[in-house]
């Protein structure tokens, strides 16, 4: 466990540089926002984007170095307090005591990032059992108790909140290349949905964000199951055309992110490849 906020008060952290003013400046102040898979991409950018708005910001992730830098960073970025903590998402006793352990010291949680991912690539046919269980256990099962942990404590607290969880344009893209990762962000779509019905009687707004393509490190390290160098190089090919051909950055789904939560948006497909997979999709289901 890594308190920036203590490095901070013992000096360790650089004075901010200046910050300039944005449409979110002081929009989160005071709240508490814990993001998972926080150490890099996706979730590394939303935790600033939330520290630049002045939210309190817990980061989570497996990797404990990148969670302690990010969380240095969101310090820089002007959040009111940060921390980093080490977890596996998919491990639901150690999410019961984060859950716990955040709850008591820092207080319930008021915006719930649930972001932390894994990518598969390959045939379906040639993912094996344990493939297919550890996507669906950080993938699904990271998102499930997220969502359960920190969802009971905002319900029981009776003040409102948020959770968002990081779906993808594969959740409404068939696709031959992904299909592992594919059903695991369209579960993840529709648990979000499921879980936004419930919650909205409480004042909890859910929101699933589904990106397209975002430069980051998952298109690099996410596995290829059962193929060679060329056919990866193919499937590459084949992922780009299908997502889209544009790497989009990680701050575009940061502050679309940050706009679900104020605006408290259902699904928010992010890219304009996307959009357009998301809405015809609606349009010709099971097509
Ligand atoms: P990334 O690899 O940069 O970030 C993922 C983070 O999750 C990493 O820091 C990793 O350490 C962490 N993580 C992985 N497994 C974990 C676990 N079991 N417990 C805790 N932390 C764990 O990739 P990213 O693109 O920023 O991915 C963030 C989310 O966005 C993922 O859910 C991904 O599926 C989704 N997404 C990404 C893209 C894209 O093109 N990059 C598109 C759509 C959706």
């Amino acid at each position: 466990f890594v308190s920036a906020q203590e490095g901070a008060a013992s000096g360790v952290t650089a004075v901010a540089a200046p910050r300039r003013e944005n449409a979110y400046t002081q929009r989160f102040a005071g709240q508490l926002v814990l993001v998972t898979g926080a150490a890099s991409g996706i979730g590394r950018a939303t935790a600033l984007a939330f520290a630049g708005a002045g939210a309190r910001v817990v980061v989570v992730d497996r990797d404990a170095e990148g969670a302690a830098g990010t969380a240095e960073s969101a310090l820089e970025a002007g959040a009111a307090e940060a921390w980093a903590e080490t977890v596996d998402v998919a491990d639901e006793q150690a999410m019961e005591t984060l859950a716990e352990k955040v709850t008591a010291e820092y207080g319930v949680v008021d915006v719930l990032v649930n972001n932390a991912g894994v990518g598969l690539a390959g045939s379906f046919l040639d993912t094996d059992t344990e493939d297919w269980k550890q996507v669906l256990d950080v993938n699904l099962w990271g998102v499930i108790h997220g969502c359960r942990l920190f969802g009971r404590r905002m319900a029981e607290r009776g003040q409102g909140g948020h959770i968002v969880n990081t779906a993808s344009a594969a959740a409404f893209l068939p696709s031959r290349t992904l299909p592992a990762y594919s059903t695991s962000k369209a579960a993840v779509l529709m648990l979000s949905e499921c879980l936004r019905a419930e919650m909205a009687g409480k004042g909890i707004g859910v929101s699933a964000i589904c990106p397209g393509i975002v430069d980051t490190g998952i298109t690099s390290t996410a596995r290829f199951t059962g193929v060679d160098a060329v056919e990866q190089q193919r499937l590459r090919k084949r992922s780009a055309r299908l997502y889209g051909l544009r790497n989009y950055r990680p701050e575009k789904v940061a502050d679309a992110i940050l706009r679900a939560v104020l605006t408290n948006r259902a699904v928010v497909p992010v890219t304009p490849e996307a959009r357009v997979a998301y809405l015809l999709s609606r349009l010709a289901p099971g097509a």
